[in-house]
């Protein structure tokens, strides 16, 4: 079985939650639920959602992801 891994972070997933079978770890849910809109890591954890799922529905998309230093 293979192990999930954070969408945001890339650490293996122990605990967290899951969008569209993509997951977020404790840590990664944690900081985006005391994000604020507008700020970089919502803006990136958009992005990779963004990006996660889109990979997910449509091959060779490709979004433009700054990144975020975690
Ligand atoms: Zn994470």
């Amino acid at each position: 079985m293979q192990k999930r891994k954070c969408i945001i972070c890339g650490k293996p997933l122990n605990d967290g939650i899951m969008i569209n079978g993509r997951g977020i770890c404790k840590s990664c849910e944690d900081r985006i639920t005391h994000a604020e809109s507008g700020t970089d890591f919502y803006e990136y954890y958009k992005c990779c959602i963004r990006k996660a799922i889109a990979h997910h529905m449509i091959r060779g998309v490709d979004y433009n992801c700054q990144n975020y230093p975690l």
